[in-house]
């Protein structure tokens, strides 16, 4: 690392990065650490340790040269910033040996004792989970990862920190491949230490991946915030003096103020989300009191308000209400006489442990004592839920959206009218309260009364809302609540409801066809129904596991009842083919058809056959070659649309059908429609250099809108016709390298589109 990039980096640094180069120093560096907070503790498995792990690396370097034993080490020594126990340590310096040389798990376990086994074959799992694959493998790898988490969460831990540590270092790798890395951490690690509460970490990985995904930004801010310099620091002075001067006066002696600027991300972020300059960003700084005890916090917290008065709304008492992450803090902005405003957090020592710390303060040395047998999943409410769902969620698609719902949103506090507290993701309606209650009280949920106020089931809440649920036995839920519950549990409690009852209706509108169906032969349903020897025929015949699921099936249209009948009761007539079949369910044949365009026709396989009508979704528009799902939908053949669309996954999956491009189509080049929008930033000519990096490339402009967003940003959505997805993939990121263009989306097309959140 040159010396240019390591003085840059402690600009960011929140967990202080050693300076040593070579393994025997980082080594030192290591014991150092432990020697602060576990200075009696045995040193020889971390000594064994670094020997053997030297020993199996040897013959392997960095991307920068240096000898590889330096990064495991590295690693053990970030851990040791936590403050985590021996085997912790242990596992850091060993957690690339069985990945990447030749050792096993066996010699590991004889050497370091089946704790640390268990680490390094947690940590040697994640590591080959591969996050940027299609979404249903990432659901499958987040379920891994999960998993490996609830067991012991030190694996996850040691991951952060290894994460943390290669992002520290990946100056001498390619340029797409730092961006995929940082990416992947942006949109997965940093959020995970988030929840985890380790704030020093997430804060770091955060402004290393805005230092490398927008370099230009991060310079920008940079350069900003340490010009007047001296200026700023006699500001963070001036306040840190009269806040310290004040609680002096007011008998408080055992008392730490700090002040510090915020970080880079925090301060994009905002920039991004509210469409501001950074000349228009006020709050750069944060103070923060320590004090001995909560009594104090409060004490403080009035010293404070009676000095500068408090900015309406943004008071928040975390201390009373601790986050699922166990971060504890007292919130407010105060306005000082000249305008400015200043935001405070106030808490105790141990406090400000559990937020530098987060769920590592339990792991920490100290806790040597912990509960016997208590899995992690037990401490803590949010792990436990997530284990929960990805047992309940068979289908990855929703499990995947659960956890990025979990895993993204801030949370609010709203109360029962009996003053019980629960916990909701910010955008939560009141029909998600309801839910969260339970879920009957959901389902027959008919509005709402909050703070006493009579309020529709779509309202948003707000933290320390009191909110009454009105029910009614006659309500039912309706495919309109999906569009704006927001929670997991809400949501597919709501759709397990529709789906049942879908099911319903299908099982009877088949009974009935395959009835009609026997009475043609003067057979009666009835006598089937009787008798078990019968049903299991044609349980068999419709490869189905129970009779309903054979009723259903042929409900939905998947099963044609003459051709099972012909299976279950065989007569000498001749075989149908696969398009007779689809002619007589009349999948081909729509009452009103939607005119299918000539390009669509054929060119997508369902279940294998070429000569089924296909209809592509208007709403989400897929590209050959991307994933895509079938539905059959009653009169309209097959609707095909992006295995991600938000509308496929309230499809019944039971009606789900394998589609795939034909060969055909996958080689053919015409134009598909599809539609971008770009974030730009605000300058003449930006609108003609895009345009003809669209022209260049081979794209058609079919429609574009410009819409000016401030002074600084503008943004412009383009309906574009493009040859394929890689076709499209490649535009978007030669677009992303323009250094005007700050963000490039794919959207839907539909007008009444729901929003999805996405994770960046
Ligand atoms: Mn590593």
């Amino acid at each position: 690392m040159s010396d240019r990039i390591k003085k840059e980096l402690n600009n960011i640094n929140m967990i202080p990065a050693s300076t040593a180069s070579t393994p025997e120093e980082e080594y030192q560096a290591l014991l150092r650490s432990l020697d602060v907070y576990m200075p009696l503790a045995d040193r020889r498995p971390i000594q064994l340790a670094y020997e053997y792990a030297a020993k199996c690396h040897a013959p392997q370097k960095r991307a920068s040269g240096e000898p590889y034993i330096v990064h495991p080490l590295a690693v053990a020594g970030i851990v040791s910033t936590l403050k985590l126990d021996t085997p912790s340590i242990v596992a850091a310096i060993l957690h690339d040996t069985v990945e990447d040389t030749t050792a096993t798990l066996e010699e590991i376990e004889q050497l370091f004792g089946p704790e640390v086994k268990d680490l390094v074959d947690g940590l040697t799992k994640i590591s080959k989970i591969k996050f940027r694959s299609n979404e249903e493998k990432l659901a499958e790898n987040f379920r891994k990862m999960i998993i490996a988490m609830a067991k012991d969460l030190r694996v996850i831990l040691i991951k952060l920190c290894d994460r943390l540590h290669n992002m520290r270092t990946m100056d001498n790798l390619s340029v797409e491949k730092r961006k995929r890395i940082a990416q992947e951490t942006l949109d997965i690690y940093a959020p995970l230490a988030n929840r985890l509460g380790i704030y020093g970490i997430k804060s770091e990985l955060e402004d290393l991946c805005l230092r490398i995904l927008k370099f230009e930004i991060y310079q920008e801010i940079r350069r900003k915030i340490s010009s007047k310099r001296s200026q700023r620091l006699t500001y963070i002075n001036d306040i840190k003096e009269v806040l310290e001067g004040e609680l002096k006066k007011y008998g408080f002696t055992d008392t730490q103020v700090y002040g510090r600027p915020k970080h880079f991300f925090s301060i994009y972020k905002k920039m991004m989300e509210r469409h501001l300059e950074f000349e228009d960003i006020h709050d750069l700084f944060a103070f923060r009191i320590i004090v001995p005890t909560i009594k104090d916090c409060y004490e403080a917290l009035g010293v404070v308000h009676a000095m500068w008065k408090p900015m309406p709304g943004r008071f928040k008492d975390y201390i009373a209400m601790p986050k699922a992450n166990l971060y504890q803090s007292l919130h407010t902005t105060v306005i000082r006489p000249n305008g400015d405003t200043a935001e405070i957090q106030i808490r105790t020592k141990e406090m400000h442990e559990t937020c530098e710390y987060g769920v590592a303060a339990h792991w920490s040395y100290k806790e040597k004592g912990k509960a016997a047998g208590e899995s992690d999943a037990n401490k803590f409410s949010w792990l436990r839920q997530i284990m929960q769902w990805q047992s309940e969620l068979k289908d990855p698609d929703e499990f995947l959206e659960a956890l990025k719902v979990d895993l993204f949103d801030e949370e609010i506090f709203v109360f029962t009218p009996r003053g019980d507290v629960l916990s909701l993701p910010q955008s939560a309606t009141a029909l998600d309260f309801a839910f969260a209650v339970h879920s009957d009280i959901g389902i027959k949920c008919i509005g709402v009364k909050v703070n006493g106020q009579m309020s529709p089931i779509k309202k948003h809440l707000k933290s320390g809302d009191i909110v009454e649920v009105l029910t009614s036995t006659h309500q039912r839920p309706s495919k309109d609540w999906l569009n704006f519950v927001v929670t997991s549990k809400a949501r597919s409690k709501i759709r397990s409801f529709l789906r049942t009852e879908q099911r319903e209706k299908s099982r009877k509108l088949g009974r009935d066809l395959l009835m009609q169906e026997l009475e043609k032969r003067r057979m009666s349903i009835d006598d089937i129904e009787r008798s078990q020897v019968e049903t299991q025929k044609f349980v068999k015949a419709a490869r189905e596991s129970q009779f309903d699921d054979a009723l259903i099936a042929i409900g939905y249209g998947r099963l044609n009842a003459p051709e099972l009948l012909n299976r279950v009761y065989p007569m000498p007539e001749p075989k149908e083919t696969m398009q007779e079949q689809i002619h007589r369910q009349g999948l081909d044949a729509p009452a009103k058809p939607e005119k299918p365009s000539k390009s669509n026709f054929s060119s997508i396989l369902v279940s294998g056959y070429d000569d089924v009508l296909v209809t592509i979704g208007k709403c989400c528009l897929p590209l050959p070659g991307e994933p895509i799902l079938g539905f059959i939908t009653r009169g309209r053949g097959v609707t095909v649309h992006r295995s991600t669309c938000p509308r496929a996954l309230d499809l019944d999956p039971a009606r789900k059908i394998q589609v795939e491009w034909s060969k055909v189509q996958l080689e053919n080049t015409s134009m598909h429609r599809c539609g971008i929008s770009l974030r730009t930033q605000e300058k003449p000519g930006v609108l003609a250099e895009v345009t003809t990096l669209l022209s260049n490339n081979g794209v058609n402009v079919h429609k574009a809108e410009v819409k000016i967003e401030n002074k600084v940003t503008g943004i412009f959505e383009f309906e574009i016709g493009v040859k394929s997805l890689q076709h499209l993939e490649m535009v978007i990121s030669r677009l992303e390298s323009l250094p005007s263009v700050l963000e490039v989306q794919r959207t839907n097309m539909t007008k009444n589109r729901r929003p999805r959140r996405s994770s960046r």
